[in-house]
């Protein structure tokens, strides 16, 4: 592959060292299991949990004379999610033996795409925040087979192996060089998660292993040359992949600055200790001896194929908050939040059609998601629903009921559920707009606080102390508009 730098370095990722300034570059080279109901070259069920090598057929176990036949879910999950990454498609692709021996791979070689993948380059946007949007190169995605699971640790002198993950589908995102930071790795996998999860080709289930990802991290003079790169294993969390790649570009930076040079060479992230350490000097393609598989031909896509693919996409995450920016008149920050997640996008938009979009985002990022954190619920376990937020919203706007009072009605509805307008009328809970009523109250408040209204009239920025006597006169429940009008017209200030 070319290396090209598309990045102008941005001095807020550098990283001191002894010596200087240092800038970290990292590629990275995603798994991600597709989401299909049988594996890619057998009929055999891909469902997580089963019992050990329930889901092993004669093509899964190598048995000799088997023939490998493409899924064609497979195929069409990795061109959905092509098309996701706004990549290339390439019409002819191969399938490939990579070889090596591993206990738990009994055909003795990987079929995996290798010189012609399915996918070629793409694009991923991510947005920064105040750094605004970085772009990531796609280098390619391609198909191969994963592989089973050596289990060690259930027998004293013996390893056991299942092969229910043997054959299943995986997809390998390869990422250009284009991330300058463990913040934008982070962001560079979220983001691609969210991809794949909307479009339902991944579940993007890191903790199960669906999403897993080799992280390449060299080191080098701020926008100078690209220095030599160690990859690190098989990275199964954003948080472990932050770590990761913090303490090697710092090991890196040591070794250079103590006039050392960086070894090639794959390594293993220790979470306990959150180091790496050598695993394996790096090995070189030819070392694997890929060549065509002979059993299986090369996949032709037609252009009426993928359209066909691509005129039933859903919306994805960029076009989505481009349109929630458009039609709510929100800010991008919030559009992003909101869109992070398809159900938390949904859930928004069942509350803000056909309200007021800035107080809606506002309700549902900062009251709704700010309680279902603190709680550690998602969206889909909310105790309040679209329906009663809208309500909430609704009872804001029409001026039945204050900010403040909205609080407590949510606090309400979230313990105790129920509907919000028949709450506010049961429980008294309506602003106080009746005139009259205020104005009785302020006159009782000025004929009992002579000194007071002595104050304010030297000092209008007293009127505070007045407001607060009348909201706790009417329990929180007058109109504060209409108070402070009150106010100064009888206060004459
Ligand atoms: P290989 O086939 O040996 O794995 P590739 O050229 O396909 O090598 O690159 C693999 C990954 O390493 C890609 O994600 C790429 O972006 C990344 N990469 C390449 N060079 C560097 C570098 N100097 N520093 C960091 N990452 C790199
Ligand atoms: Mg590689």
């Amino acid at each position: 592959m070319s290396l090209v730098d598309s990045r102008t370095p941005n001095p807020k990722n550098f990283i001191k060292g002894a010596s200087g300034d240092w800038e970290v570059v990292i590629g990275l080279e995603i798994h991600a299991q597709v989401t299909s109901e049988s594996k890619l070259f057998s009929p055999s069920s891909t469902e997580f949990g089963q019992e050990p090598n329930a889901n092993v057929s004669f093509i899964d176990a190598a048995m000799p004379g088997m023939l490998p036949v493409i899924n064609e879910e497979c195929v069409r999950q990795a061109i959905r999610t092509g098309l996701g990454l706004k990549a290339k498609i390439n019409n002819r692709s191969i399938f490939d033996r990579k070889n090596y021996f591993y206990p738990d791979l009994p055909q003795g070689y990987q079929i995996s795409q290798y010189k012609d993948p399915i996918v070629g380059e793409g694009v991923v946007k991510l947005d920064m925040g105040e750094d605004g949007i970085v772009e990531v190169g796609i280098e390619r995605l391609h198909l191969e087979q994963d592989a089973g699971k050596s289990i060690h640790d259930q027998h004293p002198n013996m390893s056991y192996i299942d092969l229910n993950r043997s054959g299943v589908a995986l997809m390998e995102i390869v990422s250009k060089p284009d991330i300058r930071s463990s913040e934008e790795a982070r962001a560079y996998i979220a983001k691609l998660r969210t991809i794949l999860r909307y479009l339902g080709t991944c579940d993007g289930n890191m903790e199960q292993g669906s999403l897993r990802a080799d992280i390449n991290v060299s080191v080098r003079a701020p926008g100078g040359e690209f220095g030599t790169r160690c990859e690190i294993k098989n990275i199964n969390s954003m948080r472990f992949a932050v770590a990761a790649i913090e303490y090697e570009a710092r090991r890196q930076i040591d070794i250079i600055e103590d006039g050392g040079v960086v070894e090639q060479e794959t390594r293993l992230f220790d979470a306990k200790t959150g180091k790496t350490r050598s695993m394996r000097s790096k090995e070189e393609a030819h070392d694997y001896r890929y060549f065509p598989d002979p059993d299986l031909l090369p996949l032709e896509i037609s252009d009426e194929y993928i359209e066909e693919i691509a005129k039933n996409l859903p919306e994805l995450p960029d076009e989505k908050h481009e349109r929630f920016i458009k039609q709510y008149d929100i800010t991008s920050y919030d559009a992003s939040v909101l869109v992070s997640s398809k159900l938390n996008a949904d859930f928004f938009e069942e509350v803000a059609i056909g309200r007021n979009g800035k107080l809606a985002a506002n309700w549902v990022i900062n009251e709704l998601f700010g309680r279902l954190a603190k709680e550690e619920l998602s969206i889909s376990n909310s105790p309040l629903s679209a329906k009663q937020l809208g309500e909430i919203i609704d009872l804001i706007s029409n001026g039945d009921i204050s900010g403040k009072i909205a609080k407590e009605l949510f606090e309400i509805v979230w313990n105790e559920g129920g509907n919000p307008s028949e709450i506010v009328e049961k429980r008294g809970m309506k602003q106080l707009s009746d005139i009259a009523a205020i104005e009785k109250m302020i006159d009782e408040i000025i004929e009992k606080n002579p000194e007071q209204v002595a104050k304010v009239k030297e000092k209008p920025k007293l009127i505070g102390w007045f407001v607060g006597q009348v909201m706790k006169a009417s329990q929180g429940k007058a109109n504060p508009q209409a108070v402070n009008k009150i106010l100064r017209e009888k206060l004459d200030i």
